[in-house]
């Protein structure tokens, strides 16, 4: 064992945070990333994280969110180490000089928690909102990142802060960990194409399974399920961690949406709209930034879902998932997206993702849909009964599905499916333009469960010694996803895991 050494595995932001928080702890760290380039998902996110301003709070909604798939002590860590994540964050920006915005999730028209649960209001919402002195077009130029530069600028900070601590963090890309090195009941170190490197500890910060085909279709419900830009999650962890005697959590459940298919076959998801929370009786006046111009109808010509759920960004997947018995086949894989002149006028459909320094064509959505359209992703049809055509479905059934939506749902309300009256815009300009939809991974929740101090645990609840999470890697979501927290879980990952390995000292 190579005392104090840390490993940490992936360098998005859980690793990158984990590298640096364990440096300033005194440890030497060795960063892995197995891609060419950092950044994971964490530089494609929105880039929106949570502090608590109320611990206790946090915990009643944290304990809501999981539902009792994560033990209490571990939210109670969770939540109290969320308190710490303003202070930290300010002590990082100082590095490049970073501005961040702290707002009260109450005091501004972004909803930032979707779900009115207990302990709701006891967060404070933070985004970096400025980065001086650089060009970050420039800096990260093989990087989509839909319509802001937040998720750029949390990750080019944090870039920035181990740049900073280069004597004490050795960044290694293009090198997987390809399995991790198990001695007496401990974790000493990984394998990888160079050989084998002994640590004092390992932290596995290596993503999800967005990317492997066969781990998304043993665990999630619907199939097939597309992931956007980023080719490094394939569950290495979690197999890894499995190896060397893990229990796994929350493999089903997944951060996702609606989308697009890409000619070359990864995601584009559905220019969802503004977050809204149900119980607020008010609706947020930023909910009329995007008018929505679309309906989504299955293979049978008939809504099925809310196409604007109040997270349809996290959750818009969840209704296609359905396997109908009855018809023998997924009636919502794919599904069809249909707007109209006003939708196609109206600002783009999707919104692009992606983190490849590999990519030939850094794909970019055209602002009035034509690419999209002249590429063939969006049919055209002057008519309802061409649409009804190509989908495969009775015409008079499509007609009937418009006339109630158009004629009912926006004028008297979608009781049907709850789409709040805000965003209900009749789709009847024609021509109209149709693409098939499909469920989207954004990142998966599930892998190696974890104790209160981050440490992996066996079937049985016992600490795998020198073996640690953090980010994404077996998150702590296991029933319904806090917006901002995945992020969040970066940094308290960090800090939990620092936290435990100096108090073995
Ligand atoms: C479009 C989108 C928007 C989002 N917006 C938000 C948001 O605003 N707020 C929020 O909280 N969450 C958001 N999320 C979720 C959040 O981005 C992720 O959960 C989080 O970034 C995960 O961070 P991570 O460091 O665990 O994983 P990643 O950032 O993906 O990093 C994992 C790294 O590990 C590397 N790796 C994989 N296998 C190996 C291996 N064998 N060896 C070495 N390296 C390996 C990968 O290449 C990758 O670089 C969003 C997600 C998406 C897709």
């Amino acid at each position: 064992m190579n005392n104090n050494h840390v490993i940490v595995v992936g360098y998005g932001l859980a690793g990158g945070l984990a590298a640096i928080e364990l440096a300033d702890a005194g440890f030497q760290v060795t960063l892995l990333e197995k891609m060419p380039m950092p950044g994971g998902i964490s530089i494609m996110a929105g880039g929106g994280f949570k502090g608590s301003k109320n611990p206790k709070m946090s915990f009643q909604y944290l304990k809501h969110m999981n539902n009792g798939t994560t033990p209490d002590d571990v939210l109670r860590a969770f939540a109290n180490s969320m308190s710490k994540i303003p202070n930290r964050v300010l002590e990082l920006a100082k590095t490049n000089s970073s501005k961040i915005d702290f707002w009260d999730s109450e005091d501004r028209d972004a909803v930032s928690n979707h779900y009115g649960y207990p302990g709701y209001d006891s967060f404070i919402q933070c985004r970096i909102t400025e980065t001086p002195n650089v060009d970050l077009a420039t800096k990260w130029k093989y990087v989509i990142n839909g319509r802001g530069w937040e998720g750029i600028r949390l990750f080019n900070m944090i870039f920035d802060n181990v740049e900073a601590r280069k004597d004490r963090i050795t960044v290694h890309f293009d090198t997987p960990m390809l399995g991790l090195i198990k001695k007496d009941d401990r974790v000493e170190g990984v394998h990888t194409k160079f050989g084998e490197h002994s640590a004092e500890a390992v932290v596995l910060a290596c993503g999800g399974f967005e990317n492997n085909d066969d781990m998304k279709a043993q665990f999630f419900q619907g199939r097939p399920v597309y992931a956007h830009g980023h080719w490094g999650n394939t569950g290495d962890g979690i197999k890894a961690a499995q190896k060397a005697g893990a229990d796994v959590w929350h493999m089903w459940h997944y951060h996702g949406s609606y989308g697009f298919r890409h000619p070359e076959g990864f995601a584009i998801r559905v220019h969802g709209g503004e977050a809204w929370r149900p119980t607020d009786p008010h609706p947020p006046r930023r909910h009329e930034a995007k008018k929505l111009y679309h309906i989504v109808v299955d293979k049978n010509g008939r809504r099925f879902m809310n196409e604007h759920m109040p997270y349809a960004t996290d959750m818009g997947h969840r209704p296609m998932e359905l396997w109908s018995g009855e018809e023998v086949r997924y009636p919502r894989i794919p599904a069809y997206f249909i707007s109209d002149e006003n939708g196609r006028t109206a600002g783009p459909w999707g919104t692009v993702r992606m983190n490849d320094v590999r990519a030939k064509d850094i794909y970019k959505w055209s602002d009035d849909n034509s690419k999209e359209i002249e590429s063939g992703m969006f049919k055209k049809f002057d008519s309802l009964t061409d649409v009804a055509e190509y989908i495969g479905c009775d015409p008079a059934v499509l007609v009937a599905t418009f006339h109630k939506y158009n004629n009912v749902s926006c004028i008297e309300g979608d009781h049907e499916y709850k789409r709040p009256n805000f965003s209900c815009f009749p789709v009847k300009k024609p021509p109209y333009y149709v693409a098939e939809v499909w469920p989207v991974v954004g990142n998966t929740q599930g892998g190696p469960r974890k104790n209160k101090n981050f440490q992996v645990i066996d079937p049985y609840g016992k600490p795998i010694a020198g073996l640690y999470t953090s980010g994404e890697c077996g998150s702590i979501w296991g029933h319904v996803y806090m917006s901002s927290g995945n992020l969040s879980e970066c940094f308290v990952g960090a800090d939990l895991i620092t936290q435990h390995l100096l108090s073995l000292k």
